[in-house]
C-alpha cells in the first residue's frame, strides 16, 4: 500500500540546483517584482547542499550573468581568477606542441574561472534573498502527471528510511508530492526525469541521438611558487595524446584562487575500445611531462566526474510540454566549441523563467503557451551560438583525417561544414567494438600513486565525500544480472570496471564455481551517469538514491 503523502502546491517548480535553474529562479523573482505578482516559487536540489553536486572547476562566460545582473562584481560574484591568455597544446606521448593558434571560439581572456560549487551557492543565496524556496537535499524521483497521462503536474520527492529490499525503516519519511503549473527541469546531462518523461512523451530527436563525455576533474593545492606565479597564460587545452586523433576527448588546467588549479580529462563515450579505461586515460593526461610540470609538488583536495551532453543544436529536445520546460544540460543545452555550458544553460533557465511568467499572467499552462520559451530560445544568442557548433561533436566524432577535415570546412562554413545536418554515430552505447586482442596500453607504466598528487580511483571517491546510505534500495537498477557474467563478459569483457570512475562495478572470480560474478558498490557512486549511457547491453538503469546522497564537492 502505498504511504500518505503530503502535497504542497507552488506556482513554479524548479528541479535541480545547477546554473540553468538558479538563474532561471533568479530571473522569474525579478520578473514577478517588476509585475507586481506575488509567485510561490520553489528549488529542490538532490545534492546535500547547493553546489554539492556542481563538480568544481571551469571557464566562464559572463555573458548570461552580465543580462540577470549588470551589478554582479558588486553583488560578491565568486571570480577565482581572470583569464590573462590561453594555450592550446598538442601532446604525443612524451612532448608537446603549443599550437601557434586555437579556435576563436576558445580564447577565454578576459573570462573568469570559476569554481562551480561557489558559484552555485552564490546564486541561491541570491535567489532564496528574492524569495525562492530552496529545499536541498530532496530528490524528484517521480514525474507527476495529470489525469490525461500528457500534463506534467509536479514531481514526487523520493522517499526516506527504506531498507535494501524497500521496506520502510523505522524512521520512514514519505516523499511529498511537489505541485505546480510549471515544472521547469533543470536536472543536468542524462536527466532522469527528463529521461521519464521521453519514454512517455518521446521528446527527444529519434534521428539525432544524444551523446555524451565523461570528465573527470580535480582540484590540486600548488605551492605558492607554481607555474602559473610566472605564467603569462592561466586557461590551457589540450588534445592528442593520450586518446589520440581518433577519439573525442582533452585535457584543460585553469588556475583559480588560493595557489590551486582545476584540472580535468575528457572522454568522449563514441569511444570503440572496450578494454579503455576512463580513469587510466585521466591518469596518462596528468602524468604527461607537460602536465606534470605544472602540477608538480601539488596535493589533490577534490576529485569528481560528470558527463556532459555533446549531442548539440540538432539534438535538442522539444522545450516545452503541457506543464513543464527543459532548461540547461538536461536540455543538451552546451556551446561545443567553446567548450562551455554555463552561460548558455543560465540563459536557458531565464528564458524559460519568462515563458513560465506569460503562461502564470494568461493562467494557461498548456504546451502551446510554454512553447514561448522554444520562441525566446529560437531568437536569443543562445540558439545562435548552438547553431554555430551545430555539426561540431559529429566532426570530431570522425577519425583521422576526415576529423581535420571536417572540422576545417566547418571553420571557414560558420558551422555548416560539409555536410548540414552531418549525422551523429549513433548512441555512444553502440560504438564499441567487441574484444579483438588490440586494445590500448595501460598506463600504469609511468603511474606511481603516492596519495597525495596521484591518486587511485578509490583515493578519488573518498576526496569526492561521496555518501551513501548503505541499507536502501541500490539505486543502480541491473536489468538482467546473467547477461552481465556471460554475453558481456564473453564479448567485452565487463567494460563497466572500465568506465565507471568510481569503482562501483567490479567482477570477482567465484571460489566453488570459478565462473566471473558482478559485485557492485553503490555507495562509491559519483552521479555521472557513465553506466547507463555507455553499457552496450543497455541493462544498467541509474535511479536517484535518497535525497542528499552522493558528492559533496566543497571545494570553496
Ligand atoms: Fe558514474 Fe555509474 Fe559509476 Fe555511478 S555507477 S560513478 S553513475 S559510472
Amino acid at each position: 500500500m502505498s504511504p500518505e503523502r503530503d502535497q504542497i502546491d507552488f506556482d513554479v517548480l524548479f528541479v535541480g540546483g545547477g546554473p540553468a535553474n538558479l538563474a532561471g529562479a533568479i530571473h522569474l523573482m525579478q520578473l514577478a517584482a517588476e509585475k507586481n505578482l506575488e509567485l510561490e516559487v520553489a528549488l529542490i536540489e538532490k545534492g546535500k547542499k547547493i553546489g554539492a553536486h556542481a563538480l568544481s572547476g571551469a571557464v566562464f562566460n559572463p555573458r548570461a550573468l552580465e543580462e540577470l545582473m549588470p551589478d554582479y562584481l558588486d553583488k560578491g560574484f565568486p571570480s577565482e581568477k581572470k583569464v590573462r591568455g590561453d594555450r592550446l597544446y598538442y601532446l604525443t606521448k612524451n612532448g608537446y606542441h603549443a599550437l601557434p593558434w586555437s579556435p576563436p571560439a576558445m580564447h577565454n581572456e578576459g573570462f573568469h574561472t570559476v569554481s562551480l560549487a561557489r558559484l552555485t551557492r552564490w546564486l541561491a543565496d541570491i535567489a532564496e534573498s528574492l524569495g525562492v524556496s530552496i529545499f536541498p537535499g530532496f530528490a524528484g524521483k517521480e514525474v507527476l502527471f495529470a489525469k490525461d497521462g500528457k500534463t506534467v503536474v509536479g514531481v514526487r520527492t523520493g522517499d526516506k528510511g527504506l531498507d535494501r529490499e524497500g521496506k520502510p525503516k523505522k524512521k520512514f519519511e514519505p516523499g511529498i508530492d511537489l505541485m505546480a503549473n510549471v515544472t521547469i527541469f533543470g536536472e543536468g546531462p542524462r536527466g532522469s526525469l527528463v529521461g521519464e518523461i521521453d519514454r512517455k512523451l518521446g521528446i527527444f530527436p529519434k534521428d539525432m541521438p544524444q551523446v555524451f563525455e565523461t570528465a573527470i576533474k580535480e582540484v590540486i593545492q600548488l605551492p605558492e611558487d607554481n607555474f602559473f606565479s610566472t605564467s603569462e597564460f592561466n586557461d590551457i587545452h589540450t588534445m592528442g595524446y593520450p586518446l589520440g586523433i581518433n577519439t573525442p576527448g582533452g585535457g584543460f588546467i585553469y588556475e583559480m584562487d588560493q595557489n590551486r588549479v582545476a584540472l580535468g580529462f575528457i572522454t568522449g563515450l563514441s569511444y570503440e575500445d572496450p578494454m579503455l579505461d576512463t580513469y587510466d586515460e585521466f591518469m596518462k593526461f596528468k602524468t604527461h611531462p607537460l602536465v606534470a610540470g605544472i602540477i608538480k609538488e601539488g596535493k589533490v583536495v577534490e576529485q569528481g566526474a560528470r558527463t556532459i551532453a555533446s549531442g548539440g543544436y540538432y539534438s535538442l529536445p522539444e522545450l516545452a510540454v503541457d506543464g513543464a520546460l527543459f532548461a540547461g544540460g538536461c536540455a543538451s543545452i552546451q556551446d561545443l566549441p567553446s567548450l562551455k555550458g554555463i552561460h548558455v544553460s543560465m540563459k536557458s533557465g531565464m528564458l524559460a523563467a519568462e515563458a513560465a511568467i506569460k503562461a502564470t499572467g494568461e493562467k494557461d499552462f498548456t504546451r502551446e503557451s510554454l512553447d514561448h520559451y522554444t520562441e525566446l530560445f529560437k531568437k536569443s544568442w543562445v540558439n545562435g551560438e548552438l547553431y554555430k557548433g551545430r555539426n561540431f561533436a559529429q566532426a570530431l566524432a570522425r577519425k583521422g583525417l576526415s576529423k581535420l577535415i571536417h572540422l576545417g570546412a566547418q571553420t571557414v562554413t560558420q558551422g555548416r561544414g560539409i555536410f548540414d545536418p552531418m549525422a551523429h554515430h549513433g548512441e555512444d552505447h553502440t560504438a564499441m567494438n567487441v574484444l579483438n586482442g588490440t586494445h590500448r596500453a595501460k598506463a600504469v607504466d609511468r603511474i606511481t600513486y603516492d596519495g597525495e598528487l596521484y591518486v587511485d580511483k578509490l583515493t578519488g571517491v573518498y576526496l569526492s565525500k561521496t555518501l551513501h546510505r548503505e541499507d536502501q534500495p541500490c539505486h543502480l537498477v541491473i536489468h538482467d544480472p546473467a547477461v552481465c557474467v556471460t554475453e558481456c563478459y564473453e564479448k567485452y569483457g565487463n567494460p563497466c570496471v572500465r568506465f565507471c570512475p568510481g569503482n562501483v562495478y567490479e567482477m570477482e572470480m567465484e571460489a566453488e564455481t570459478g565462473k566471473p560474478r558482478l559485485k557492485l558498490n553503490p555507495s562509491n557512486c559519483l552521479h555521472c551517469k557513465t553506466c547507463e549511457i555507455k553499457d552496450p547491453f543497455q541493462n544498467i538503469l541509474w535511479t536517484c538514491p535518497e535525497g542528499g546522497d552522493g558528492p559533496n564537492y566543497a571545494v570553496l
